[in-house]
């Protein structure tokens, strides 16, 4: 066999599993072997690169960093879709289309609204061209070059061995998504790098779509699931319910809960039965799409000026529930920063106790006008940290104050400083113990030097006896000094507090002493230094080599 026939063998047979891993969710290798067929094919396309061809899925991270994001008119406006909250308004709607037919009883199709990101992908001659965003429905941003990183995303339109041909232009449309699992991954590391973290996978996802480097947008691993068209030349089929059937064919992943239903109540029964499901499924979505299947009736229904006629969104109740703000705290952070965490009267919401929140900055709570004592509205959305919708001014007390940015800080009582312009608020006193006890909390972290058994609260007690005062201290430390304190741990799911003891105590020495030899670049993470997150200790560490080295470079290196 020649090169450039193996080639093309590997191409063709990475495609079938990436079908069979995102089309079918039934995968026949594992991942390994996946990665030996895409290894084979990268160093036979090194050896050849006269045979290297852009949709080669070798070539899915082929883009050049981009300066910005091209705007792209749609061949067909991509309209938005109007939103009901009951079973009266889903009967409404069906009354609606079926006078606007003359009496005819349509058949629809259900599926999941799956909370992500809107995109168009466009294929000439079975090759993807174009991906564009929503944006503001006529005009969208050019992703393409991100797109292409999407493994769900073929870049080339199965044509053999199917019932119908893709026709020379055909649109996709469908929603680019997280899994709650990545999302959890990538905030994560963004928290580590010293970013701010996303407050849920709708508004990571679309942040990653437009980002200009798509090596971090492969990095993510973003997904995508297909829910209609744009413009098709020449339409093969003519309802959608086919249509979903054919695109699966030319290898387009869709969401599984797919459904068709002949009558109103059928689609209401699905409604209810998804309600159920949605808390399982790996990623979050916020209602049920009906459509009208046939596309000769679509076209007879036609649109208002912002949406279709024949298409309507059930959404779910997203769960919420009152309680009262008794309280602010102000943490301190690591570098000082001070956030204020709102201590509620523990409620019940989305299956766990939520008894604070986060209000992330005093700009957000001037925006919500949050007073002493409100009555506030908590939101909690599957796998989204809670949050404060509202406050219920009409439940107000009498005479309650109004939250102020802080003077002080309350942990050293030194005069906080707030950058012109910014919400942010920091604690500027080195000897700062609340500033400390966040950094040897983050130097003993497990993603940094992981010393096991320094927990918060020896870390506080610690500090509070003066023992630690820097990151040397913990070094210089003697079992003695931590027998005696006492410790929190979970039995039974409960936090116990007990005294530590000698033979714990050794125990933590030790791990202390074996954190001696992790590698140089979790030494500089660990030591929290201001834009200093893992991925740029990453890069000292390899580029420097050791502590020494590093001390005596200049800045300019
Ligand atoms: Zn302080």
């Amino acid at each position: 066999m020649s090169p450039a026939q193996r080639i093309a063998q590997l191409r063709e047979e990475i495609r079938f599993h990436d079908r069979k891993y995102y089309v079918e969710a039934r995968p026949v290798i594992s991942d390994r072997e996946y990665d030996r067929l895409m290894q084979e094919l990268i160093d036979l396309e090194r050896q050849h690169p006269e045979l290297v061809a852009p949709d080669s899925p070798t070539q899915r991270v082929g883009g050049e960093v981009q300066t910005e994001l091209k705007s792209v008119r749609h061949a067909v406006p991509m309209l938005s879709i109007d939103n009901t909250y009951n079973e009266g308004e889903i009967r409404a709607f069906d009354e609606r289309v079926r006078k606007l037919l003359g009496g005819e009883q349509p058949a629809y199709v259900l599926e999941p609204k799956i909370d992500g990101t809107s995109i168009n992908l466009r294929y000439e001659d079975g090759r993807l061209v174009l991906a564009a965003t929503r944006g503001r429905g006529d005009v969208g941003d050019d992703v393409t070059v991100n797109a292409r990183t999407i493994r769900a995303i073929p870049l080339v339109l199965k044509a053999e061995g199917v019932s119908v041909e893709p026709p020379p232009i055909v649109e996709i449309r469908g929603e680019v998504y997280m899994n709650n699992e990545d999302f959890q991954r990538v905030n994560r590391e963004i928290e580590a790098a010293g970013e701010e973290p996303y407050a849920n996978p709708r508004n990571l996802t679309s942040g990653t779509l437009r980002r200009l480097d798509p090596k971090i947008v492969a990095r993510r691993r973003l997904r995508f699931l297909a829910h209609g068209l744009g413009q098709v030349e020449p339409l093969p089929v003519e309802s959608y319910w086919e249509w979903t059937r054919l695109v699966r064919e030319w290898g387009i992943p869709l969401p599984q809960e797919i459904s068709r239903a002949e009558h109103i109540d059928d689609v209401l029964a699905r409604i209810h039965e998804f309600e159920q499901l949605r808390p399982q499924l790996p990623y979050m979505t916020d209602g049920m799409v009906v459509k009208v299947d046939s596309f000769a009736q679509r076209e007879r229904l036609g649109a208002t000026s912002k949406s279709p006629r024949w298409v309507v969104a059930y959404k779910y109740e997203t769960e919420q529930q009152p309680t009262v703000l008794k309280e602010v705290r102000w943490q301190v952070g690591k570098g000082g920063n001070l956030t204020p965490v709102g201590v509620l009267e523990p409620v019940f919401i989305g299956g766990v106790t939520v008894t604070n929140v986060t209000l992330h900055n005093i700009d957000q709570i001037e925006r919500l006008d949050l007073h002493l004592g409100d009555t506030v509205i908590i939101e909690r959305a599957g796998e989204v940290i809670p949050y404060v919708v509202q406050a219920v001014p009409e439940k107000r007390p009498h005479g309650a104050r109004p939250i102020k940015a802080p003077t002080r800080c309350p942990a050293c009582q030194s005069k906080v400083e707030r950058e012109a312009d910014t919400p942010y608020i920091r604690c500027v006193n080195p000897a700062c113990p609340a500033q400390l006890k966040e950094r040897l909390r983050w130097f003993c972290h497990r993603g940094q030097m992981d010393i096991e058994g320094m927990g918060d609260v020896l870390i506080d007690q610690l500090v509070e006896r003066g023992l630690l005062r820097e990151f040397a201290d913990l070094y210089r430390l003697e079992p003695e000094q931590i027998a005696s304190l006492t410790s929190e741990v979970e039995q039974r799911g409960k936090l116990v507090t007990r005294t530590v003891g000698e033979k714990v105590a050794r125990k933590v020495i030790d791990n202390i002493a074996a954190s001696r030899s992790r590698p140089l670049e979790r030494l500089l993470a660990g030591l929290g230094i201001r834009h200093v997150g893992n991925r740029v200790a990453h890069l000292l560490a390899t580029h420097f080599g050791s502590l020494d080295a590093l001390a005596a470079a200049t800045p300019e290196e």
